[in-house]
């Protein structure tokens, strides 16, 4: 079968206890542009027990069809008949391009279903785009350049480097993309989802997994990424105890304290509230990044917020190469100050 019958942009709807994850809108989002750039159009497979009522969501934020998989085997997310499921939506249905969000579930999903459909899968993408492969022509080679391939971006080698991946022998073209990188359209308010039925024969199978046992999260909720200021703190800080003057100055602002990898190696927070590649992408209205110096890795998880304001006491520190607004000094004098003067306001 030649790589032209695969068409159309599929992502893979996740939802967990019957609720939709935000990574499957940020999926349609971005599935669009792509589906565009492509003349086709997004799908999004929604897999699980009865959750088809679901589906009018996806339509909401611009998913132009949903297969649905509807099975009891589907009731919590088992690594095999998930991967049976998806596995055989795209045998059916054949996708060009098929994402997956880099969430626990689609990092153990995704690399599954693509080495069960023979494709290559490019993990924790951070970029997707419609272009040409290789990048440049090769001089002698220029006809071996395919078009509309998928170019897929990710950071590699603990982000010293950004290295861009095709996959032009195969399909589909398999990603999982981070959360919290791509951007969700507006709600198309009252939109109806166009439902596709598909019901394949799936296995109980329990050869390499059985779940005992499942045990829900208790305690802390809140998440960094809701959050529309985000005052973030480093090493800098000093300590656990410091942390409360940054908490003092988020409350008066409304936001919520979050912190780089270096507070969380101290002890001073949980891994819950680290930015970062290893830790979580944010894209708030304004962040504030006090005592962190601003490494590779920090910045990846928040280059991308409205305005960026940075306090530090070294004025050589590369956070303020990304920062909107940057404050020179000790960060025990400025942050309740700073604090101080918006309660006075
Ligand atoms: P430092 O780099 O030590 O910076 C502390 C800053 O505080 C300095 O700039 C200093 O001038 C300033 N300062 C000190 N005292 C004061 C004061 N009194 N007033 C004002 N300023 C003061 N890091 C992340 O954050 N998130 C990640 O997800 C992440 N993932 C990683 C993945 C890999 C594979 C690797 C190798 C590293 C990763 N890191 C990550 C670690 C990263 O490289 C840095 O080590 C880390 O971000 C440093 O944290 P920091 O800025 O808080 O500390």
């Amino acid at each position: 079968m030649g790589l032209e019958e695969y068409k159309g942009v599929f992502i893979y709807a996740q939802q967990v206890d019957n609720e939709i994850s935000p990574i499957a809108f940020e999926l349609i989002g971005k599935g669009k542009e792509l589906a565009k750039d492509l003349n086709t159009e997004v799908t999004a497979v929604l897999l699980g027990s009865n959750v088809k009522g679901l589906a009018d969501q996806l339509a909401v934020y611009g998913a132009d069809k949903v297969i649905v998989v509807d099975n009891p085997l589907l009731e919590t997310y088992r690594t095999e008949p998930y991967a049976q499921a998806l596995t055989a939506v795209i045998n059916e249905y054949k996708p060009e391009i098929m994402l997956v969000g880099a969430t626990a579930i689609g990092r153990d999903l995704g690399p599954t279903v693509s080495a069960r459909v023979q494709t290559g899968l490019t993990a924790d993408c951070t970029m997707l785009e419609i272009g040409d492969f290789p990048l440049v022509a090769v001089p002698g080679k220029e006809d071996q350049q395919k078009h509309n391939q998928l170019l897929m971006t990710r950071p590699a080698f603990g982000g010293n480097t950004i290295a861009t991946i095709a996959c032009p022998d195969n399909r589909p073209q398999m990603a999982t993309v981070r959360p919290g990188v791509m951007q969700k359209i507006a709600p198309i308010e009252g939109a109806k989802a166009n439902v596709v039925e598909f019901n394949p024969e799936l296995k109980e199978n329990n050869k390499y997994v059985e779940i005992e046992e499942v045990v829900k999260a208790v305690g802390n909720v809140e998440n960094i990424m809701d959050a529309k200021i985000l005052v973030s703190g480093g090493r800098g800080v000093g300590s656990a105890e410091n942390f409360g003057m940054l908490k003092e100055l988020a409350d008066v602002l409304g936001g919520m304290v979050s912190c780089s990898r270096a507070a969380v190696e101290n002890g001073w927070l949980a891994q819950d509230y680290q930015v970062g590649q290893t830790g979580k992408t944010v894209r708030p209205n304004v962040y504030f990044a006090i005592g962190i110096s601003g490494a590779i890795q920090h910045v990846a998880g928040m280059e991308e917020s409205d305005i960026i304001i940075a306090i530090n006491k070294d004025a050589d520190a590369p956070i303020f190469d990304v920062a909107d607004y940057g404050i020179v000094g000790d960060l025990n004098k400025i942050v309740p100050a700073l604090t101080a003067q918006l309660k006075a306001e």
